[in-house]
């Protein structure tokens, strides 16, 4: 079930925000993108095909109740959702809060860090600042909403 040589099979991978048995939810605790969650699923799985259909929902209900939590309490402009594994073939989700004043925008977070003027970081970190300020407040209505999912 669990592969000796994968990094999320072998650490958590973060501040976890919650767990059951199948899956957790870590701050990812991203400098750039505070706010930016993940979903890793427990086994070691590669793609969401090697899970069985109720696997599939169970997971994507958690993905997409995290992305609802971050529109309500961090007012994003735009959610990104992405699995990539490339790097760490083990089942996970990226749920990540976008603003148009952000480090990377419209570019996905990963790319190569766009040239930003003084005045356009300074911007991005107010954006920052103001997200950093919600987030308690989003950490707690994950976790009180993943409870009741749970039920
Ligand atoms: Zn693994």
């Amino acid at each position: 079930m669990l592969n000796a040589e994968c990094t999320l099979c072998q650490t958590v991978g973060g501040p976890v925000l919650w767990q059951n048995t199948q899956l957790r939810v870590i701050d990812a605790a991203d400098a750039l993108y505070p706010g930016f969650t993940r979903v890793i699923w427990t086994a070691h799985v590669v793609e969401m095909t090697d899970l069985s259909a109720v696997e599939q929902v169970e997971l994507m209900r958690v993905v997409f109740l995290v992305e609802q939590v971050q529109r309500a309490e961090l007012k994003p402009d735009k959610i990104n959702l992405a699995a990539f594994g490339n790097v760490v073939p083990h089942l996970h989700w990226h749920v990540i809060p976008r603003w148009p004043d952000d480090a990377h925008f419209p570019q996905p977070v990963w790319a190569a860090l766009p040239q930003a003027t003084a005045a356009a970081r300074a911007t991005q970190e107010a954006r920052r600042a103001s997200t950093q300020q919600r987030l308690g407040a989003y950490h707690q209505a994950l976790v009180s909403r993943l409870e009741s999912l749970q039920r």
